[in-house]
């Protein structure tokens, strides 16, 4: 069963491929505040750019080393051709790497079309206001693409199918720390959400939680881990396994858009959707860092972590401010946590072992 989420997920290339075939138009989005209803209720296929290990990405995508390797590998994707089946690309800002990244895009004309999403960083009611107008300025782009006006009732009807996403994946996340599923294997669940089409993640999930798999034992010590690369967490969850703990819960910044509260479905859906992501997201500097701090112990309460593991891209001024307020609050609640960073490199990785093993051996 597992096995299908991780084919999802590593066929992702040729299945958005498959469905152009089919006559589907694909739509990228570059981190989570990119509504991906609105492509949905245009009837197009939101897909996440995701990091994908390949040291040739690295060579190709041509830009400064000092930048994230985030920016680098998917600049190397694009210039490999990996990304060819896809009709525009939406970046909603987080830094100014990636909003400059979107620049160099339009410059070498890397999709068909580009959109950024202008979100503000208050949700005051000016802030909704304006972005709920962003939203249908969006909504009216992407129907111009796809030939199918964004509607009301269609987007409803979208809000309502990946709030059907993220209520699945939440119940998931409650069944994790007990039920034997791996926290590989829990990737690739989550991982699978970022890059197929709902309807098909939603039935899988279904599926998964009506028959999952028996509960194994978990060996102590029980860690969460944070990280914002996918592939650089499944590696420090061999590492952490390698030395006898288990990871049994995680907190992967793409995800918290599926795991926290459902968009509301009331009044106007532009404005529903605009409150539903304000704020909510955690994208550095555009989260409530206390609510960021407060969900990330609460989520150890609820799976009893005793450690946190905390992995930082290397060359991310984001994360690395975010976590240095983050910090603050983690030692003042005395909670074990340990901060990595490190690019999705083997050298770069291999450099993490002895810390992992000592800050395991510290929970013994
Ligand atoms: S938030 Fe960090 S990892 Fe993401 S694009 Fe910006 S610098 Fe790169």
């Amino acid at each position: 069963m597992i096995a299908r989420f991780r084919e999802l997920f590593e066929q992702r290339h040729a299945r958005a491929r498959a469905l152009k075939r089919q006559g589907r138009k694909v739509v990228a989005s570059f981190y989570g505040l990119t509504p991906k209803e609105l492509v949905h209720a245009a009837g197009m296929v939101p897909v996440q750019l995701v990091e994908d290990r390949d040291s040739r990405y690295e060579a190709k995508g041509e830009l400064l080393p000092y930048l994230c390797g985030m920016s680098r590998n998917l600049a190397g994707q694009i210039s490999a051709g990996v990304l060819d089946y896809v009709d525009g690309v939406m970046v909603a800002t987080v830094c100014d790497t990636n909003r400059h990244l979107l620049d160099i895009w339009v410059r070498r004309r890397a999709f068909p079309n580009h959109w950024l999403v202008r979100t503000p960083a208050k949700d005051d009611e000016g802030g909704l206001s304006y972005f709920a107008g962003e939203l249908r300025r969006l909504a009216a782009a992407l129907g111009r693409v796809s030939g199918q006006p964004v509607t009301d009732d269609g987007l409803r009807g979208s809000i309502a199918l990946f709030n059907e996403n993220r209520a699945l994946l939440r119940r998931f996340h409650a069944a994790r720390p007990t039920a034997g599923i791996s926290a590989e294997e829990a990737v690739y669940v989550f991982a699978a959400a970022l890059t197929s089409p709902v309807e098909e993640h939603n039935a899988l999930l279904r599926e998964l939680l009506a028959a999952p798999p028996a509960r194994a034992p978990r060996p102590e010590p029980r860690l969460m881990l944070s990280a914002l690369n996918l592939p650089m967490a499944l590696d420090v969850i061999r590492m952490a396994e390698k030395y006898g703990a288990s990871v049994v819960t995680d907190d992967f910044p793409h995800n918290a858009r599926y795991g926290s509260a459902e968009v509301p479905t009331d009044g106007d859906p532009f404005r529903a959707l605009a409150r539903g992501y304000l704020r909510r997201v955690p994208a550095p500097g555009l989260y409530p860092i206390e609510d960021r701090a407060t969900w990330i112990r609460d989520a150890m309460d609820r799976a009893s972590a005793q450690g946190l593991i905390y992995l930082v891209q290397l060359y991310c001024d984001a994360y690395a401010f975010e976590y240095a307020t983050l910090k603050g609050r983690f030692d003042r609640w005395k909670l074990p946590h340990l901060k990595l960073e490190a690019e999705a490199t083997p050298s770069s990785i291999e450099q993490l072992n002895v810390r992992v093993q000592s800050f395991v051996e510290s929970l013994l």
